[in-house]
């Protein structure tokens, strides 16, 4: 009796049935994507796949889109921006240098004095 319920064990899930059916890429075609840099990629998709009118530039993350003479604009707001970018941005380079001198002077005086 043992021997019987080993044999059952051993086909659950070992049968070649399917594998070889799974294994075989469906048909795919490429299509091509332009972002505002002038980047072409290619994914790929199935034929039955519905194609994306837009695709994320993998090299500059750009959007890119079908038509190369005119690929998306890229977006206005610029998420990566610091916080430190916006402060160069409000503070000229003229003030910033101002508050450099400003700060070298006062380590001058102290070090002149006694
Ligand atoms: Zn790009």
């Amino acid at each position: 009796m043992a021997g019987g319920n080993a044999i059952r064990g051993t086909r659950v899930g070992a049968g070649p049935m399917g594998e070889s059916e799974r294994g075989e890429s469906a048909p795919r075609r490429r299509v091509s994507y332009w972002c505002a840099n002038a980047h072409e990629s290619r994914p790929s998709f199935a034929v039955e796949a519905e194609i994306p009118e837009n695709w994320d530039c993998p090299r500059c993350g750009l959007p890119a889109g079908r038509d190369e003479q005119a690929p998306p604009a890229p977006p206005r707001n610029e998420p990566y921006k610091t916080h430190l970018a916006y402060v160069k941005e409000r503070r000229s380079d003229a003030d910033g240098e101002a508050i450099l001198e400003e700060a070298l002077t006062k380590l001058r005086k102290q070090r002149e004095e006694p």
